[in-house]
């Protein structure tokens, strides 16, 4: 058990576990988008370490581009969204591939791929760590998915709860008796 701030945690993926899945998302990639020019976008700040070991995974010709779009604070998603930043990188007739560390309710990953709307990728997926299924609520569902997770709040491996707990290296679960 660990303590976030106020809040106590349980180890729920070990980093073995996410070193394994990793190894096989990249192996999924590499298959599905041989021979074709692909362009990574990790949205900051939570998918930063997931991105930095999938790439080592992948052997594409890519680029990759590093987006923001608002902060999540607290234990609740805000549902609050602000508009796409970084996005420097000419996408238009690439393959683009968004990585995310959690796909929740979905909103976020609807707005990214509104904001994509119309700027002429070849095509664009989703990559996330993470997905909670009961929380989707979403337009799209992620194509590549690491592992399907409960309703709980979860913080470590890039993932905060409130900024704090980002650098731990397995993802942990809240604890019911909070
Ligand atoms: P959405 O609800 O739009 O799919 O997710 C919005 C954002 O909420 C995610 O990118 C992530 O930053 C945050 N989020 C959702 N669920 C969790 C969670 O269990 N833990 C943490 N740390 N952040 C979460």
């Amino acid at each position: 058990m660990i303590q976030v701030l106020d809040k106590s945690f349980e180890e729920f993926i070990t980093r073995d576990e996410i070193d394994r899945k990793i190894q096989s998302l990249g192996k999924t990639l590499n298959e599905t988008y041989a021979g074709k020019e692909v362009v990574f976008l990790a949205v900051l700040n939570g998918a930063f370490m997931f991105a930095s070991d999938l790439m080592k995974q992948v052997d594409l010709s890519c680029e990759i581009s590093f987006v923001k779009m608002s902060s999540y604070q607290g234990t609740k998603t805000t549902g609050k969204v602000e508009e796409l930043i970084g996005l420097n990188t000419d996408i238009r007739n690439k393959h683009v591939i968004i990585i995310e560390d959690i796909v929740d309710t979905g909103h976020t990953i609807d707005k990214i791929l509104s904001l994509l709307d119309g700027k002429d990728a070849a095509s664009v997926s989703v990559c996330t760590l993470l997905y909670k299924p009961d929380a989707f609520t979403g337009e799209s569902k992620p194509e590549f998915v690491g592992f399907s997770i409960p309703n709980a709040f979860v913080v470590g491996y890039g993932l905060d709860y409130d900024e704090k707990g980002r650098n731990l290296d397995a993802i942990y679960q809240i604890r019911e008796a909070n």
